[in-house]
């Protein structure tokens, strides 16, 4: 048995549309291919399904295992394509060792797990433990399936999770997260200056909060601070209006205010005079960064304490790497402050916070809630989800690492990631778990240059194999 069967498995399931959201039919084909092979298999109300085979002669008395992935694909699709992913069948193109999608997203992010999983609920000759199966929905929009998993149908304590797409890397632990709404009062009256000037930040990098926060990025939004503290110790001038940023889990790029003034040629010369130490900071981090003032229009504007208080918060609350785990040389605890908006009488600024150590996620929440108090404002929070903790013994990631070295003569890349996965979510259902992930090359995933390896492939599914087998 080789990996060829996985492989017209995950030609099944391409056939199937299955977008996150959208995950009935390739739902019921996950549960059916278990109880039409004569499976005790279930399917809850999110449509997870859960599936369990019996181990294989020898294995009796071995601990049950979990094969654990997620069903759910994103979406995308080249601008000229008419792929409707609602009815129509992906079109697999081969092309040497690559197979993609004309056009669009592949979904071996994270059809592989599935392909994988029935193949091996399939085989009568891979040698396995008593094994458990787990294929959740809507990954990719918020882990929504994971969240409703039932844990009472689930024996197994080891688990391999097959959602990492580079093939040699271990993940071993992910950060848990938070999204945090400071909320400043910020009544606009009206003021006897009269001048008003633009500033803007803007043509920073930006990039993922998570993966890319120990870049040392420059973030539009706490730039924005620095220059105004900066012109505050200059000259008397009020906000009258501040935004910055699109999205919490997106290091900013832009933010723009508006300040109002008694005379718009010395804020603007202000803004000259501080802008050129903070470009040169980042001249190798963000080269085209620019620091802009104009003279504008405008009205009423933000007393001088909220204007002050505005500025105090920007600039005081944590942002970037707060701690690293240095065993792993990897982020542990961060913030972004990823947007700033200026409502009809609030200054909001919404933050992610991410860390493998549930209390030091804490730490960083009370910090900006104690800071937003004394301001006279007050914070909320929403999408709170658990991280996976590093575990300095690990039975399973010891025995993984092992069966790699053994079978590719190199040894494997063990990491944890600096964002949320779904296992973090399951071991918050079911602490004891020891876990892993790992799985296939597949490069570009989430875009329409999608492409799977098969020789990766290949060699990820005799490892599984290889593992399975040592788990006796
Ligand atoms: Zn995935």
């Amino acid at each position: 048995m080789n990996s060829k069967r996985a492989l017209e498995i995950f030609e099944s399931l391409c056939a199937i549309p299955h977008g996150s959201g959208n995950e009935e039919a390739v739902s019921k084909f996950i549960y059916s291919f278990a109880t039409e092979r004569g499976l005790w298999a279930m399917r809850d109300e999110a449509n997870n399904v859960y599936i369990k085979k019996p181990a294989t002669k020898g294995y009796e008395n071995s601990a049950p295992v979990l094969i654990q992935g997620h069903m759910d694909m994103v979406c995308e699709k080249e601008e000229d394509c008419v792929h409707n992913f609602e009815t129509d069948p992906l079109r697999l193109v081969y092309d040497g060792d690559i197979l993609k999608a004309e056009g669009t997203t592949l979904g071996g992010d994270d059809g592989v797990a599935v392909a994988y999983a029935l193949a091996l609920i399939e085989s009568d000759s891979v040698e396995h433990p008593p094994l458990e199966v787990l294929i959740t929905t809507d990954e990719e929009v918020g882990m929504g399936g994971a969240s409703m998993v039932k844990p009472e149908y689930i024996d197994a304590r080891i688990m391999l999770n097959l959602d990492i797409e580079e093939e040699g890397r271990f993940n071993v632990g992910c950060a848990g997260g938070r999204k945090v709404s400071l909320h400043l009062p910020a009544v606009s009256e009206s003021c006897e200056l009269n001048s008003y000037v633009k500033i803007s930040v803007k043509g920073l990098k930006g990039g993922h909060s998570g993966e890319e926060i120990d870049k040392e990025r420059a973030n539009a939004n706490v730039i924005m601070a620095r220059v105004l503290d900066g012109v505050l110790r200059e000259c008397d001038i009020r906000l009258t209006k501040i935004n910055g940023g699109s999205k919490d889990n997106a290091i900013p790029r832009l933010c723009e205010c508006v300040v109002v003034c008694a005379d718009c040629d010395v804020a603007i010369a202000s803004v000259n005079k501080v802008k050129r130490a903070i470009t040169d900071e980042y001249k190798y981090t963000d080269p085209d960064m620019e620091i802009t003032a104009e003279a504008t229009e405008g009205g009423t504007c933000f007393s001088k304490e909220v204007t002050e208080n505005i500025v105090t918060v920007l600039l005081l609350i944590p942002n970037g790497i707060q701690n690293m785990n240095l065993e792993l040389a990897m982020p542990e605890t961060s913030n972004n402050i990823g947007v700033v908006t200026t409502t009809a009488d609030e200054v909001v600024i919404t933050s992610a916070l991410r860390s493998s150590v549930l209390s030091r996620k804490l730490k960083l929440y009370y910090q900006i809630e104690r800071l937003g108090a004394a301001m006279g404002g007050y914070t909320t929070y929403k999408g709170d989800y658990p991280s996976w903790e590093y575990q300095a013994d690990s039975p399973v990631r010891s025995k993984c690492v092992k069966v790699f070295k053994d079978m590719f003569g190199t040894e494997p890349v063990v990491e944890t990631v600096h964002a949320g996965l779904e296992c973090g979510i399951i071991m918050e259902k079911i602490p004891d778990m020891d876990c892993i992930s790992f799985g296939p090359e597949i490069k570009d995933i989430h875009t329409p240059q999608e492409r799977l390896y098969i020789s990766s492939f290949e060699r990820m599914w005799n490892f599984i194999v290889e593992v399975l087998k040592s788990l006796r």
